[in-house]
Parts: structure tokens; C-alpha cells; sequence
């Protein structure tokens, strides 16, 4: 019989359960065999687990995509890992031959598999990549700061749009972790001012420790009158939509001629908008999904101490005790949670 691990499989609608498995094999010559070191909840895992979903998941496969880990063993053609290579990754994987992949967008491949979402994650001790979707970190980065490398490196991927100028003034729509990162990075790239609309007390004070100028409370004061008072009456140079709903306060907010980055995902949200004014103003507006050939410049960005974001784990947990780190995740009492498969 094969020899079992620990892992958190998603059985159905709103289900899960803490179970074994076999720890997986090598299968292709470019696999590589690791031991997680700790993984993460990610939104995304919340959207799973929600009823109804938000994300569509599998039914069997083992759920989390965000890991930190060690190579245990590769499959003959890998030449870049060997065992006891530390390594983050990134749990998209796309097919390689599609008209997206072929024109050098493999983040909007049509046939994209997604670990932890279409076939098995990291929520166990052990997973196998295909050595294309890892890169090596330093074991001198902490292992409460390397785990932000799959995240961020999403986030990475909306920074090489944004091209923010030294003293630009950056508005962040919603204080969740995504919005924390960009507050981070856009703090690192020189932004003068980041200004977070938050409702959460929780949330806004993480946003402040991360560097934001302000935190505005949208439920209590008039969001675009705070944007102008900060903002020499002129607007944000730069709009962030964390939440993927607030695309008529960007455009409320942001200044002639200034660009607009969408994130935040919720394929059910339908905003009226007044077309015009992104035409008339001169407005830019990005979308961007998930990272795209950046997550080596994300591991640059945590190793060299550019952000660090170890402040926002507020959960330290044994796999084990999944549950009470998710029900801190949906209750919004939670930043970054930390599972250790080996505790
Ligand atoms: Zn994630
Ligand atoms: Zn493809």
C-alpha cells in the first residue's frame, strides 16, 4: 500500500474533509516532488467552500494552492531542482499550446488547470509541481514571508501594467489582503500617497501598519471628498478595485487622464456606468488576472526585503486545525493563516 499524508480534500458543495491520502508520485520526467512546508487560505479556498461556490472547485481534489516547500525528489529531465531546494510556486498551470499560450498570455489560458482548484493542492504534506511552476527561494526568507509569493505574485502581475511614477497619489478600493499587498507594493515603488477605503476597523488598521497614508471609512465619511482633500482637488493618479464591485467609485475618484486597475473578482456583479466619462476624461482602465512570468521578480521582491507582509499573519495553525482558521477567514477575523502540514 502507499504510503499515506494528512490532507484537506473538498467532497462537495460547502464540504470538506480532513482525511489521507497517498503521497503523490512522480508521473512525468519534469515533476517534482515536494514536501509543504506550510501553505495558506486564500480567498480563493473561502469561494470554494462557500455555498453556493463562488469558485467552482473539483469534488475529490485536495484544496489550498499557496505553499512554501522543499524538493524531495524530481523526475529525470528536471535539471534546476535538486532535493532540499526550497521553493514557492505558482498553482496555475497552463497548457502550453493554446492561441494564449502561443502569444506569450499563459495566465489567460483557455485550458488553464489550477492545483487546488481542478486537481489536487497543497493542503497536505506532500504535492507534485511540474518544475515549470516553481521557483527556488532562499531559505534565509522566513517561511512566514516566503508564503506570500503566490499571492503577490498576482498582484505582481497588475504592477507591470500599472507603471506608477514616484510621487503618484494611489487609491485602494477595500482593505483585504489583496488590498494590503498593493499598499505594500505601492509604497515600495515610490507612490507619495496610498489611500485605502476600508470599512473594517480590523482591516484598516492592518493598512496603516503596511504603510498607507490614510485609511478611508466609506461608511462614515464622503469617500471622493476625502480622495479630493488628499489629492490637491485633482483626483487619484491611480484607482485599485480590490473588491471587483467598485468600478463606479474608481471612475468617481480617479483624475482626468489617470488609469484604472480592476482586480478584485466577482463574475455575478453588473455596475451601470456612464461610458462617456472614461472617454472624455482620458481614463485608462486595466484588467488583470493573476500573475503572468513575474513570480520571479516576486521572489527578488521577498528575498531583498522590498515589502514584507509577515505582519499580516494572524494565524499560525496545524493543518489539522483547518477549520478554525477557514472560520476565521469567512467571519473576516483573519489576514493570513498559516497551515503546517507537519504539526
Ligand atoms: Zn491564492
Ligand atoms: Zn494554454
Amino acid at each position: 500500500m502507499d504510503q499515506q499524508m494528512d490532507a484537506v480534500v473538498f467532497v462537495a458543495l460547502g464540504q470538506y474533509e480532513i482525511t489521507t491520502r497517498p503521497i503523490p508520485h512522480i508521473n512525468n520526467s519534469n515533476d517534482v516532488l515536494v514536501k509543504i512546508l506550510a501553505a495558506s487560505i486564500c480567498g480563493t479556498d473561502v469561494h470554494i467552500l462557500h455555498n453556493p461556490p463562488g469558485v467552482i472547485a473539483n469534488p475529490g481534489i485536495i484544496l489550498g494552492h499557496e505553499c512554501v516547500a522543499e524538493v524531495v525528489a524530481t523526475g529525470q529531465a528536471v535539471k534546476a531542482y535538486r532535493p532540499g531546494d526550497r521553493v514557492v510556486a505558482d498553482n496555475n498551470l497552463p497548457c502550453g499550446t493554446c492561441p494564449a499560450c502561443l502569444s506569450g498570455n499563459a495566465n489567460l489560458c483557455q485550458n488553464i488547470t489550477s492545483m487546488g482548484v481542478h486537481i489536487d493542492g497543497v493542503f497536505a504534506q506532500y504535492a507534485v509541481f511540474p518544475d515549470t511552476a516553481l521557483v527556488k527561494i532562499s531559505p534565509d526568507v522566513p517561511i512566514e514571508k516566503a508564503i506570500f509569493a503566490e499571492p503577490l505574485n498576482c498582484v505582481m502581475g497588475a504592477m507591470k501594467k500599472l507603471k506608477v511614477m514616484p510621487g503618484d497619489t494611489v487609491l485602494v478600493l477595500g482593505g483585504g489582503p489583496i488590498g494590503q499587498y498593493f499598499t505594500g507594493l505601492m509604497k515600495a515603488s515610490g507612490a507619495g500617497k496610498v489611500l485605502v477605503s476600508e470599512i473594517s476597523d480590523f482591516r484598516a488598521e492592518f493598512a496603516l501598519k503596511q504603510g498607507a497614508t490614510r485609511v478611508i471609512r466609506p461608511d462614515r465619511e464622503d469617500l471622493l471628498a476625502a480622495v479630493l482633500e488628499e489629492t490637491k482637488g485633482v483626483g487619484a493618479d491611480i484607482v485599485i478595485d480590490a473588491v471587483g464591485v467598485l468600478i463606479n467609485d474608481a471612475l468617481a475618484t480617479v483624475k482626468n487622464g489617470g488609469s484604472i486597475l480592476l482586480f478584485g473578482m466577482n463574475a455575478n456583479a453588473r455596475q451601470e456606468i456612464a461610458q462617456n466619462t472614461i472617454t472624455a476624461r482620458g481614463l485608462t482602465i486595466y484588467g488583470n488576472f493573476i500573475g503572468l512570468n513575474t513570480l520571479y521578480n516576486t521572489v527578488n521582491t521577498l528575498e531583498n526585503n522590498v515589502v514584507d507582509f509577515e505582519n499580516l499573519v494572524t494565524h499560525k495553525l496545524a493543518l489539522k486545525d483547518f477549520a478554525i482558521g477557514l472560520e476565521a477567514m469567512q467571519k473576516g477575523q483573519a489576514m493570513e493563516v498559516v497551515l503546517y502540514p507537519f504539526e
